[in-house]
């Protein structure tokens, strides 16, 4: 206790203090990844960023994320792949993973299920419909037994 070098939570740490959860997000543009930030900041939600695909399920492992945003168009690595990386990952079986995507063509959608994401919100999101639609999925996670 005496050094506070070794705390065991990093100083930005609030559980109990108004955030709710951690979630990240894997974009790599960049105001999608204001806008989206913004949007779940403002309500209380710590945002986790990543702008590519290998940053952000090296970060997914390490930071252990209530609930993952993924974009599908991503330089390198696209979403697809992400998703069945995340989901190699048994820490991550149950975390809600949420493609958000401009892709509108037939097919999408149940080929991000297949690569394991829980769910699909197309882009240019609803500001008004967001947050409601990333609570619903949050909530899938706590029905399953695995939040606290
Ligand atoms: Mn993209």
């Amino acid at each position: 206790m005496g050094q506070g070098q070794h705390l065991p939570f990093h100083p930005s740490f609030h559980w109990g203090c108004g955030v709710k959860a951690t979630i990240l997000y894997i974009e790599d543009n960049e105001q999608n990844l204001y806008l989206i930030t913004f949007l779940l900041n403002a309500k209380g939600y710590k945002v986790l960023q990543a702008r590519e695909g290998l940053a952000g399920i090296e970060m997914a492992a390490r930071l252990r994320p209530d609930l993952i945003l993924l974009d599908i168009q991503l330089p390198g690595m696209d979403g697809y792949t992400v998703a069945l990386n995340l989901r190699a990952n048994p820490d991550m079986a149950n975390t809600p993973i949420v493609a958000v995507t401009s892709y509108a063509m037939a097919g999408d959608r149940e080929k991000a299920f297949e690569a394991g994401c829980t769910g699909y919100i197309e882009k240019p999101i609803n500001p008004d419909t967001f947050l409601a639609q990333v609570e619903e999925h949050l909530q899938g996670r706590a029905s399953t037994g695995g939040a606290r």
